[in-house]
């Protein structure tokens, strides 16, 4: 076993740090109130090369390993996990999905300016009445021929009004039930395409979350991922990947968190010493200190079974479901910290107890992550 990064790795968290520190941190309780998408920011990321860390360099990535994503994410999340967010699906779902499974035509068209940054991605799976059972699409997209016809609503989507381009899953055969659903690449603008409104969110309000509606969208066949009916099939492979981001996100939000209440522990004076010196606050620290290197280990090594050509399943649900546990707890015992103060918004935790929730619900809900994960170990 070897816990050291390479050169490269350190190198490429130190750049998101300072990134994070430099360009996220300014405006990033601003952006929160007034829930502005950071698109300065995400341009910056993808000069970087942030969009599209784990593509080949052929179609514009930066060719890197998943671990280097995850350390990425994880030190953007420490300080802007709405930022974070648009690096996740960009690189993880939209990316990934088309690299892994698209055709060459589909990658020169998409993967290229999405990998560089030039545009950003969304994936859309979810809808009014298929969340967690994603098996029950209602948008249907219509075979005729030399193209299909798509008809339906998706909800919650992230980058939902920035994206410029959308992986959309449909069912076209409902008597195949799963096996009949399709993902097509949809691009913004396409006639009969609109954009609900934005959600007001409790967390990750810098992110960018609008239902989608589709009426009669005529999308050419040149734009389905795979084969056809490998829709759901695309969809469970690229999120299964995506919850490794997710557990970054988790991880960054939680090391964040906890990095803010150790400094402000050792400033904060209470009963003639600094709080730190009481010990149910010490205790707190080492509690949280523990939890988040034990969620990290978990993480880093989702990557690793990634990397390795390992199936990443199970090690990728459950760094999600303790990642995101951690994040939670993590967050309310920093604001605990805190104090009064952990209850205002300058002081950054407030937020970050309000992001950490939605790791717990988005890319399949914790309860979900114990499906997958009860599933495998039962199988044997
Ligand atoms: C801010 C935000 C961003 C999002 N971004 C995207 C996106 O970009 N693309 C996208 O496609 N979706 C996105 N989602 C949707 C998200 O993935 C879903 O909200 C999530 O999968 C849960 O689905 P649901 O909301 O329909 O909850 P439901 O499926 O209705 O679940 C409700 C509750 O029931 C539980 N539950 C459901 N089934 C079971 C079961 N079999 N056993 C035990 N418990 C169960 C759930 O865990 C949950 O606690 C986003 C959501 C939010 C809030």
């Amino acid at each position: 076993m070897n816990f050291t990064l390479t050169e490269e790795q350190e190198m490429i968290k130190q750049a998101a740090k300072d990134f994070a520190h430099a360009e996220l941190l300014p405006g990033v309780i601003d952006r929160d109130e007034k829930q502005q998408f950071p698109s300065e920011q995400v341009k910056k990321m993808g000069e970087l090369g942030f969009m599209g860390m784990m593509v080949d360099p052929e179609y514009g990535g930066s060719g890197l390993d998943t671990l280097s994503y995850v350390l990425t994410m994880e030190e953007l999340s420490k300080i802007d996990a709405s930022s974070s967010v648009v690096v996740s699906v960009n690189n993880s779902l939209v990316c990934y999905g088309l690299e892994s499974f698209g055709s060459e035509e589909q990658k020169e068209k998409y993967l290229k300016k999405l990998a560089s940054g030039e545009i950003i991605g969304a994936f859309c799976l979810s809808e009014p009445e298929a969340g967690s059972d994603a098996t029950s699409q209602k948008t249907t997209a219509i075979d005729k021929g030399d193209h299909y016809v798509l008809n339906g609503t998706k909800n919650w989507i992230t980058n939902g009004n920035s994206a410029s381009v959308y992986l959309v899953i449909a069912q076209t055969h409902i008597k195949k039930g799963y096996k009949g659903i399709n993902a097509l690449i949809v691009e913004k603008g396409m006639p009969g395409f609109e954009i609900g409104p934005k959600e007001n969110k409790l967390g990750i309000r810098g992110s960018d979350t609008h239902s989608l509606i589709f009426n009669d969208v005529k999308i050419p066949k040149e734009n389905r991922i795979g084969e056809d009916g490998f829709g759901f099939k695309f969809a469970m492979k690229t999120l299964a990947g995506g919850r490794i981001g997710i557990a970054a996100q988790a991880l960054g939000i939680a090391a964040g968190a906890y990095e803010l209440a150790k400094n402000y522990s050792k400033e904060r004076r209470a009963f003639g010493t600094e709080i730190a010196n009481h010990q149910a606050i010490a205790f707190k620290l080492a509690d949280m200190h523990t939890q988040i290197e034990a969620a990290r280990y978990l993480v880093y090594k989702a990557a690793w079974d990634k990397d390795q050509g390992n199936n990443y399943d199970i090690s990728g649900a459950m760094a999600k479901l303790y990642a995101s546990q951690v994040a939670m707890e993590t967050t309310v015992e920093a604001v605990q910290i805190f104090g009064g103060n952990g209850f205002v918004k300058e002081y950054h935790v407030e937020r970050m107890m309000r992001d950490a929730k939605i790791t717990q619900i988005y890319e399949g809900t914790s309860e979900i992550q114990k499906i997958v994960i009860s599933r495998n170990i039962l199988k044997n």
